[in-house]
């Protein structure tokens, strides 16, 4: 077993050259108000008592689709034009994107098409299809699925929806950062599930405009962790995607990356990896103290609390960020499976 090293996060001091602003997380605040879900901040004892200060859990696990990422679909979605929403959205994603974008799009009357591999379990593709989206098909692989929505734009001129790098999609994200504000303005350090970096971008810029004293630390698993491992090679890299219990945080960030690389590189004050024993913990810790059942991803922030991953100076929040787990898998790892 090696250590890993997280990398070396630079600090800017200019936040007016990156590609968000507080500006644009402020409006899809406005945006999205009354359609997606205010999540509650809830104190947990058992994690306050562990590290001395206030710990509060962001349960991103209420929105209606189980995730966060119906902020960011819903804001980008609002910020298009009434002809490129009538001719309809397309994604590849059949995870928590995937889901986001399904919703979102029959909540507003829009009509969205999912692409898919043959491979995708039917599960999932029922999930997507009873969110009223279309679901097509394609391929055997995530690429053939992405090929096809690249296809669909040229060819029927529908709107792409990102699963991060996108500016309002970004900005979409970032609005837990305002909302944890208003509420704990006292918060000390952030820990924030970090894959493409929407999440933990979007946050940063609302955090850090507003609150640059705040830690923001961002949180995946050791593999494939394609953030970290593009902010240590100063560019956005490839990492070989492997299993993991935390699988919405896989997947690379786009080897040409415009705004969630440099906003993660920027404003992110430290990576944190765990290993799929801790991760596997923080679930179970999710379930048996706070109630709460949380999918891999979701529970990253608890369990680097747990492993002693992070400093906690002062009051922190954590964002649980999704709820969607297989059932079975679930089970077993309440039964004790660590992977
Ligand atoms: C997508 C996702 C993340 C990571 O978000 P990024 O914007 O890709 O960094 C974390 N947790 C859950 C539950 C997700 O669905």
């Amino acid at each position: 077993m090696t250590i890993m090293k997280s990398a070396n996060l630079s600090r800017l001091t200019d936040t007016d050259i990156l590609p968000v602003t507080l500006a644009d997380v402020r409006r899809a605040s406005q945006r999205i108000k009354g359609r997606v879900v205010r999540t509650p901040l809830v104190h947990s004892r058992s994690l306050s008592d562990l590290s001395g200060h206030p710990v509060h859990l962001k349960l991103e696990t209420r929105q209606p689709i189980g995730a966060f990422k119906l902020r960011g679909a819903m804001n980008a979605i609002l910020a298009l034009d009434e002809k490129s929403r009538r001719r309809g959205l397309v994604t590849a994603s059949t995870g928590n994107h995937g889901r986001a974008v399904a919703y979102a799009a029959s909540e507003l009357g829009v009509p969205a098409t999912i692409c898919m591999s043959s491979l995708v379990p039917a599960n999932k593709v029922d999930a997507i299809r009873a969110l009223g989206a279309e679901v097509r098909i394609v391929g055997v692989s995530q690429d053939d699925a992405q090929e096809e929505v690249e296809r669909l734009v040229e060819e029927r001129g529908l709107t792409a929806i990102p699963p991060f790098d996108d500016v309002d999609v970004v900005a979409g994200q970032g609005t837990i950062g305002l909302e944890i504000l208003e509420e704990f303005s006292d918060v000390g350090v952030l820990l924030v599930p970090l894959s493409g970096g929407g999440l933990a971008g979007g946050i940063a810029v609302a955090i850090k405009e507003l609150h640059p004293q705040v830690r923001l630390i961002g949180i995946s698993m050791e593999r494939g962790a394609a953030m970290n491992a593009s902010i240590a090679a100063g560019r956005p890299v490839a990492v070989r995607e492997e299993e993991t219990l935390a699988d919405s945080l896989g997947g690379g960030i786009g080897l040409k990356n415009k705004v969630t690389f440099p906003l993660c590189r920027n404003l992110l004050d430290d990576i944190v990896l765990l290993t799929e024993s801790e991760i596997a913990a923080g679930i179970r810790h999710a379930w048996h103290d706070e109630g709460l059942s949380v999918e891999g991803a979701g529970a990253v922030g608890i369990a680097a609390i747990l492993a002693k991953k992070v400093k906690l100076p002062g009051p922190t929040a954590v964002i649980v960020s999704g709820a969607n787990i297989d059932p079975k898998l679930h089970q077993r790892i309440l039964e004790g499976a660590e992977a």
